[in-house]
């Protein structure tokens, strides 16, 4: 049989209510019914009743909601969150809907399922878990039946141990993240927290919890995990907050060759440091090697720290390390860092991107595994191109003759930022034509990055100003 897709008319969602109106017209029994409910919530409750029961009268004097003795009239359901029609008079219920609605309230009139803008399910009440049935005014029958069914079937102390367990959430944090932590809790709320409650009430469940949870985290060692961290370009202070808190954390931390002392300095003190530098052109042997490196601590149960320069996502073989972690089950996250690109340009106070002149960036690396690395050269070549080029000293050459081969303008500016963010920064600003040999012969020994269509804010204006410099005096080295 074909099935016909059904969507439904009514969303159900749970509505904060906590210290918000709800409104109700009417005195008798069905009111008194919606109230029962209603008195179990948070809301501020004002019932309007000309003639109300002394069941209703009763709750008003406990403080349970503020009764007026008349008819609700127009401004009455100002502010309400909900209201409900409950007078038993469809006539009086229309008129009173009509009031509520010009206030901007929900209105639910009982027992008028079509001129109703929310309906009320039927309840399983174990707060703070609550189980909402409806039959979208289909069969109430059924949601009788069902609610009775859920009734019998969820322990009465539910509320009660989802009280306690909500609690403890933190501590079970202590638990690995999935299999092992579902298992905790499954024990807890079908096993373990209902025995204990029964002997000992309340503060059975607490001792519980605590009993549990030493005995799972004995019985299952944490699986280890692994954060690919961000270093940044160098400044320590350019560290996130959350690659800090990691740093502080780990057990080992295997770090490139560009993260410099001082920010390895941030390590736990116990932390076991692993330098897994590579130099450019590094080999495939040799990430290898870093991808068993991580598992094998990871296995081990410990926390690596897998601490990259700038931001891990950026030209840092980020995939086979995932690849890695996923072979092997293990749980990993990435922190973000500060790339080298946006260190670069902040150093000579330009933005990647500008209106008007580009309105898009590429980030390029100067070799890949097969050698100098090929581009879209023709599109480089445009005028007001920005192109960040990482690892690009050696292919500066490579890079220069392309572009100018495809038509790039002698007179682009480039600036090669070296060590950004560092103390020891240095900046060669150049143009396209004199990139080499001017690079070659600056001799930079640190990381450097080129960037392609910019120029040092200061030394763009002196340029523009004195246009002859661009030409006679194609490089200047600035320390900024
Ligand atoms: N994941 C890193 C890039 C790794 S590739 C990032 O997001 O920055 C290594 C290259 O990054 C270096 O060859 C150099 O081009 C660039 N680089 C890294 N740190 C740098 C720094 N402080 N200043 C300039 N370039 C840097």
């Amino acid at each position: 049989m074909n099935q016909v897709p059904r969507t439904m008319q009514h969303f159900p969602i749970f509505l904060a209510v906590a210290g918000r109106r709800i409104v109700l017209s009417g005195g008798g029994e069905t009111a008194l019914a919606k109230l029962r409910l209603l008195i179990k919530t948070e809301a501020r409750l004002s019932v309007f009743a000309p003639a109300p029961s002394a069941d209703i009268e009763r709750l008003a004097v406990a403080g349970r909601l503020r009764l007026v003795r008349r008819s609700a009239g127009p401004g009455d359901a100002l502010c309400a969150a909900l209201f409900y029609a409950a007078n038993d008079d469809p006539a009086e219920d229309a008129r009173v809907a009509r009031l509520a609605r010009a206030d901007g309230a929900l209105v639910n009139i009982v027992d008028n399922l079509a001129d109703s803008a929310f309906i009320t399910p039927a309840i399983v009440d174990r707060d703070p878990v609550v189980v909402a049935i409806g039959t979208e005014g289909a069969a109430p029958v059924l949601a009788r039946a069902i609610k009775t069914d859920l009734e019998a079937r969820l322990s009465p102390r539910l509320g009660l141990l989802a009280r306690v367990g909500k609690a403890f959430r933190h501590a079970a944090e202590a638990l690995p993240t999935g299999r092992a932590r579902r298992a905790f809790w499954a024990e807890y709320y079908f096993k373990a927290g209902p025995q204990a409650v029964e002997k000992h009430g309340e503060a059975g469940a607490d001792i519980a919890l605590s009993l549990l949870l030493d005995h799972h985290l004995e019985a299952a060692p944490d699986g280890g995990r692994v954060d690919l961290v961000g270093a940044g370009p160098g400044d320590p202070e350019l560290l996130t907050l959350k690659a800090r808190l990691a740093l502080d954390q780990a057990d080992v931390v295997i770090h490139d060759r560009l993260v410099p002392p001082a920010i390895l300095d941030l390590a736990r003190r116990e932390a076991i440091l692993i330098d897994a530098g590579k130099e450019g052109f590094g080999t495939a042997t040799a990430q290898n090697d870093i991808n068993a490196m991580i598992v094998d601590h990871a296995r081990k149960g410990l926390h690596v720290v897998r601490l990259k320069s700038g931001d891990p996502t950026v030209f840092g073989r980020l995939d086979e390390e995932i690849d890695a972690c996923d072979a092997a089950g293990i749980a990993w996250r990435i922190i973000p860092g500060i790339t080298a690109a946006s260190a670069a340009v902040a150093q000579i106070g330009q933005s990647l991107t500008r209106r008007g002149r580009n309105a898009q960036v590429r980030l390029l690396t100067g070799h890949d595994m097969a050698g100098f690395a090929e581009h879209d050269w023709k599109a480089l070549a445009r005028p007001g191109e920005v192109a960040a080029i990482y690892m690009g000293k050696r292919s500066a050459r490579f890079i220069q003759g392309r572009l100018l081969m495809h038509g790039a303008d002698p007179a682009t500016p480039v600036t090669v930022i070296e060590n950004a963010s560092r103390t020891d920064c240095r900046v060669l600003a150049t143009t396209l034509a004199a990139l080499e040999p001017m690079l070659g012969q600056a001799g930079l020994t640190g990381p450097a990055l080129t960037l392609i269509g910019l120029a040092p804010r200061a030394a763009r204006a002196a340029m523009l100003a004195q246009p002859q410099l661009t030409a006679l005096v194609p490089t200047q080295e600035l320390s900024l």
